[in-house]
């Protein structure tokens, strides 16, 4: 496969949780060539990976949304070269039988490489950044350029990366015996199912930790689990995380963010922040 353009593409049917509306277009390639092109003429671009994170929250979008496919994955030279597209599933699967360590907790994230580097993922004290080399990824110049892990900035669930592609991430093999990290995947699964909603009804976590507050303590005693309808609620396992009806309207899931963060603000008079990013 290189390039599948779809025209007046409704975005429902590649949202992580089929909500959104309609697009210029969907671009999904594996040609550097046409990427370069649309950065060097300044598209109007979202790159996407798995969705996981992301609210299609517009009617119609004047851009294109575009998924880079590259899923190969090589032990070269003592590293580990991943395709950004390569799911963080896979990426486990494959370390696990290659006794490579550093990506067992991380397994049941539901994201791909190039948005998990990008949100700089983690879970259970593990994120995807901590063996990373450097990334290969395409500048707003359109011009191929490598990113030393040094010169992005990391902090949790977030990075200073934007207006590049990325198409390649460059990992340092540090081996682990096969038994651990089996031992290590399955406890942390089974960890992530007790405390986590069915994955595919949410984005993940609503809002971001606030450093010094205790948010599922204080959501716990605000009651924002008891909040919501049908359509779109909070969880009642986990206070951060909305269970979404698949095919609703984007204002439905909006709504229901706005009034949690108001009942925030009144309670605690802090601007909590989403880690959902809203696209629109
Ligand atoms: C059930 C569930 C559980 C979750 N648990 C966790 C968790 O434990 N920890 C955690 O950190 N997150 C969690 N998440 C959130 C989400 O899965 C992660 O942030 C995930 O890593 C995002 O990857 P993605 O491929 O879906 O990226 P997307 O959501 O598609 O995109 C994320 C960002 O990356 C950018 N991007 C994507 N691909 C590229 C590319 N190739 N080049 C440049 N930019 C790109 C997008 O533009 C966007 O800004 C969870 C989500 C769900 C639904």
């Amino acid at each position: 496969m290189t390039t599948k353009i779809k025209y007046n593409f409704f975005t429902n049917k590649i949202s992580y949780i089929q909500v959104g509306g309609r697009t210029k277009g969907y671009i999904v390639t594996s040609s550097i060539e046409l990427i370069s092109f649309l950065m060097r003429y300044h598209f109007h671009i979202k790159y996407v990976g798995a969705t996981s994170n992301l609210l299609f929250a517009f009617n119609y979008y004047d851009g294109y949304i575009v998924r880079y496919i590259n899923v190969n994955i090589e032990i070269s030279n003592k590293n580990l070269l991943v395709g950004s597209s390569v799911s963080l599933k896979h990426l486990s699967s494959f370390c696990l039988d290659n006794g490579i360590d550093g990506f067992n907790r991380i397994k049941g994230i539901p994201g791909l490489v190039g948005g998990s580097i990008v949100n700089n993922s983690s879970c259970f004290n593990e994120s995807i950044s901590d063996n990373l080399i450097s990334i290969k990824c395409i500048d707003k110049k359109g011009e191929i350029i490598s990113l030393k892990k040094e010169s992005i900035n990391f902090s949790y669930h977030k990075s200073s990366l934007k207006d590049i592609c990325i198409l390649e991430a460059i990992f340092e093999i540090k081996y682990k015996n096969i038994e651990d990290s089996l031992i290590e995947q399955n406890y942390y699964e089974k960890l992530r199912k007790k405390l986590q909603p069915p994955s595919k009804n949410t984005l993940g976590s609503t809002f971001r930790r606030i450093e010094n507050i205790k948010l599922p303590f204080i959501m716990e005693k605000l009651k924002i689990k008891t909040l919501g309808n049908d359509d779109v609620h909070v969880s009642p396992i986990h206070s951060n995380f909305l269970v979404i009806k698949r095919k609703i309207s984007y204002e439905k899931v909006l709504s229901l963010i706005e009034e949690i963060r108001e009942i925030l603000y009144y309670n605690i008079s802090y601007e909590i922040e989403l880690e959902i990013e809203v696209v629109n």
